[in-house]
């Protein structure tokens, strides 16, 4: 069970990641390997998944450990064009190239059709490895803000030429409920800026909601605060972009979550006013003949709405309030 588990993460991850298209290759040690054909034979002893999501891809059933390994099975593509551009950035580690020569093989190579990156500093980057970590009552991998933001740019040349100054994020978290039948959820964190396709800054993976607010944000929030403080540099470009979270795109469970708020079926849920709403037909109304008055971010940011607020928002000491919500 606990290697299905890594298996259905693993490959929902790499589907994130394809749709984003600008995501490191996904190479989980620990998760035993897996075929999007399926025709390869050793899974054939498994026993068919009920959801449609599995029967997209299969899997092989054993733990790749064995001496036999491959005489099974070939090596995917991905893998070895990870593992060249594995190889080439210990290559040019080791013998001191330049960025500007660095970049200049790579153009090369690129120009011959390999998928190699545009910029030594992402080469260099290139996760070697992804290993996930135990976080908030369940499994969580962080990808990083910057690398993210550094390979839309890369893949999208003529924002250099732009020359602008800075970037405006907008955030998307939302569960994501995996199976009608279990409580399976993820929890990713998208990101996007300009009109470029967003990307995946981190994905949580669990049986429930992510079961602390402030660890699930810590990875994104440290980073972010970071970029907010020294921008990020472009070197080549000799640009230092601005980077400010503009909007929070999220749904009312998310936004309960990481605003800290009460659910939407509570009396005090309303998000712009402290209306008390009543409870009818098994749902709160949030209705009253009486002014009420509007929530402030001010307000919020003292977290004075006690009966509205059921925690400390980590966003808060960032300066990210209700007006970021939309
Ligand atoms: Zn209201």
């Amino acid at each position: 069970m606990y290697l299905r588990r890594w298996r259905t993460i693993h490959a929902e991850a790499e589907a994130f990641a394809q749709d984003s298209d600008s995501e490191p290759e996904l190479n989980m040690e620990e998760s035993s390997e897996y075929s999007t054909s399926g025709s390869e034979g050793r899974g054939s002893n498994d026993e068919p998944e009920s959801s449609d999501f599995q029967s997209e891809i299969s899997y092989e059933e054993e733990p790749v450990s064995s001496d036999s390994e491959d005489e099974f099975h070939e090596v995917p593509e991905e893998d070895e064009q990870q593992s060249f551009t594995e190889k080439l950035a210990s290559w040019c580690s080791r013998n001191k190239h330049t960025r500007k020569s660095t970049n200049e093989l790579l153009a090369m190579l690129r120009e011959e059709g390999l998928p190699v990156p545009k910029d030594s500093r992402t080469l260099q980057k290139t996760p070697r490895s992804i290993t996930v970590e135990e976080k908030c009552g369940g499994q969580y991998k962080y990808f990083g803000l910057e690398f993210g933001i550094r390979n839309v740019i890369e893949d999208n040349q003529n924002f250099i030429s732009q020359n602008l100054n800075s970037i405006n994020l907008k955030i998307n978290i939302d569960g994501v409920p995996l199976f009608k039948s279990s409580s399976m959820q993820f929890w990713p964190i998208l990101c996007s800026f300009e009109n470029f396709k967003p990307f995946l800054v981190s994905i949580f993976y669990g049986n429930s909601k992510p079961s602390s607010v402030s660890e699930f944000l810590e990875d994104f929030l440290e980073e972010y605060s970071q970029l907010k403080t020294n921008g990020l540099q472009i070197e080549d470009a000799r640009l230092n972009i601005k980077v400010r979270i503009k909007a929070f795109i999220c749904d009312a469970p998310a936004r309960a979550l990481i605003k800290g708020i009460k659910g939407h079926t509570g009396y005090y849920a309303c998000e712009r006013c402290t209306i008390k709403g009543y409870w009818k037909n098994n749902r709160i109304i949030l209705y009253s003949k009486d002014e009420c008055s509007l929530r402030t971010d001010e307000e919020f940011s003292l977290v004075v709405y006690d009966n509205h607020q059921t925690s400390v928002s980590p966003l808060i000491e960032h300066g990210i309030v209700s007006k970021h919500f939309v």
